[in-house]
């Protein structure tokens, strides 16, 4: 390969770093992006230039049919189910690199089998296929738990993990196999056939709270497998992209195991999540919930010098950034301290809380992370909760018997007054019920998000 492709290459490597470096900050994240796309850019044209693979036609055809289905997904996508979407694009990725893994395999000619058996590439041409499948399988299972077109409880039978790992016994002598001698076709097939089920096996037994830790780890073996592929290729821009991807999902990965208090070994080999036969589902009288109206809060709100809203998934859901930032600007000017407390599960996906305060420009320093702003609900007059439930479940602290005990959550109850928002009783994304709810201190206000906080805006500006 010239000189030339290969210090596109490396131009484009240094723009991907760039692009992580300035993602790490919520003001430099658009320029992150762009400089991205830009190094995305660069390593297409080089890798368009470089090589012969295919024909011009084939490449074009690919760019028209591929950019329009983006195009039109990313227009229509609601932000709600941009979780889903992610979890497709991360099995989309794994299935394009098993795709191109298995064609580099099926191109070799027995005549030259002997010389890349046990090379390196023939055991990244395995591990490509075998970890894009799993992803690709896996992804497909998570977008159908995220889009409610399955159940999101943990499925679990007797025997389960065992035999997954006789599976992946299985599976590693078969990679084994290939690697030795690439032109085992029928082996390869049934490779392909044991990875797409073992992806599907592995993500059915998580649900319950844990789904943003699979969430992550798919998005790292998408990487991975790209970063394979980038061997098998010889592409060197692939391989330091899919590295990037790989590790950084790694790191998202151990935030959201910290996150949800659990190893990711405990994530890899348990079927965790599991919900008890006695676990709180909803079933059980917990005592009566106060409903109160936006006019009720107006009087508590007019006593306050402090308050915490806590966002989660139903201000996605209804779209209320932008009223509860106008909420908060209203409070303010009325010498109420407002600050935002973030979880780092809350939503549907990392960081879903902040991209949409960002867009609703709540300034980031009033955003505050579970650690920092915990301390302080103590001593807080009004902790408004926005939509969130399992975020703030107090029974992750004392129920042993609950799902999602041991996860770490925010201390609303601490606060003097906490003013629920929600349409029903009905529970999260666990599927528990939250004993918060029918706390002394706490007063629910039913209503979809958005309209409750646009009475409680008209409410505090006519106290
Ligand atoms: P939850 O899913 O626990 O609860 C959201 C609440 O919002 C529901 O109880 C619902 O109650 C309410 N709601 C829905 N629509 C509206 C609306 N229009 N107006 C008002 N309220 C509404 O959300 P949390 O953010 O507390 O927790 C996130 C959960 O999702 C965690 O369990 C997390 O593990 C999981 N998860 C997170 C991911 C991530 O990466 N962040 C990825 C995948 C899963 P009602 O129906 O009564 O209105």
């Amino acid at each position: 390969m010239g000189t030339p492709i290969q210090l596109a290459y490396l131009a484009a490597a240094v723009l991907f770093i760039l692009g992580l470096r300035n993602l790490s900050s919520a003001k430099t994240a658009p320029l992150g992006n762009q400089l991205a796309a830009a190094g995305m850019a660069v390593a297409i044209i080089a890798t368009l230039i470089g090589q012969g693979i295919v024909g011009w036609g084939v490449i074009l055809a690919g760019v028209v049919v591929g950019s329009s289905i983006g195009a039109v997904l990313a227009r229509r996508i609601e932000m709600t189910a941009m979780p889903q979407m992610v979890a497709l694009l991360n099995g989309f990725g794994g299935g394009a690199s098993a795709l191109v893994a298995s064609a580099e395999l099926l191109r070799i000619e027995p005549a030259m089998a002997g010389e890349v058996a046990n090379s390196v590439k023939s055991w990244a041409i395995v591990l490509s296929t075998l970890i894009g499948a799993v992803t690709a399988s896996g992804s497909v299972i998570a977008f159908a738990k995220l889009q409610e077109l399955m159940r999101g409880a943990p499925i679990t039978y007797p025997g389960q993990q065992y035999g997954n790992a006789i599976i992946g016994v299985g599976v590693f002598v078969l990679c084994a196999m290939i690697a030795l001698d690439p032109t085992r076709i029928t082996a390869f097939t049934i490779l392909v056939g044991i990875a797409l089920v073992l992806g599907i096996l592995l993500v059915i037994p998580i649900g319950g709270a844990d789904m943003p830790v699979v969430i992550s780890l798919l998005n790292s073996y998408s990487g991975l497998a790209a970063c394979s592929t980038g061997f098998v290729l010889g592409n060197a821009s692939l391989v330091i992209s899919g590295s990037l991807v790989g590790a950084s999902g790694l790191i998202l990965t151990k935030i959201m195991c910290d996150a949800m208090n659990r190893s990711l070994p405990n994530v890899l080999f348990s079927a965790f999540g599991a919900q008890p036969e006695s676990a709180g589902g909803g079933g059980e009288d917990q005592g009566v919930a106060k409903a109160y109206t936006p006019d009720d809060a107006a009087v508590i709100f007019s006593n306050a010098t402090s308050c915490i809203v806590v966002p989660g998934y139903g201000m996605a859901v209804a779209q209320a950034q932008h009223a509860v930032r106008e909420l908060s600007d209203l409070l303010e000017s009325k010498g109420v301290n407002v600050q935002f407390a973030i979880h780092p599960v809350a939503g549907r996906m990392p960081g879903h809380m902040n991209v949409l305060l960002a867009e609703a420009d709540v300034a980031y320093d009033k955003l505050i992370e579970m650690d920092d702003i915990n301390p302080q609900f103590p001593e807080t007059d009004v902790a408004l909760i926005l939509g969130a439930n399992d975020v703030v479940n107090p029974s992750a602290r004392h129920d042993e018997s609950s799902p999602i005990f041991g996860m770490p959550i925010l201390d609303v109850d601490y606060a003097k007054n906490v003013f629920v928002i929600k349409r029903s009783m009905n529970p999260g994304f666990a599927g528990v019920q939250n004993p918060l709810f029918f706390h002394d201190n706490t007063m629910m206000i039913f209503g979809d998000a958005k309209k409750v906080v646009l009475s409680l805006v008209d409410a505090v500006k006519n106290y």
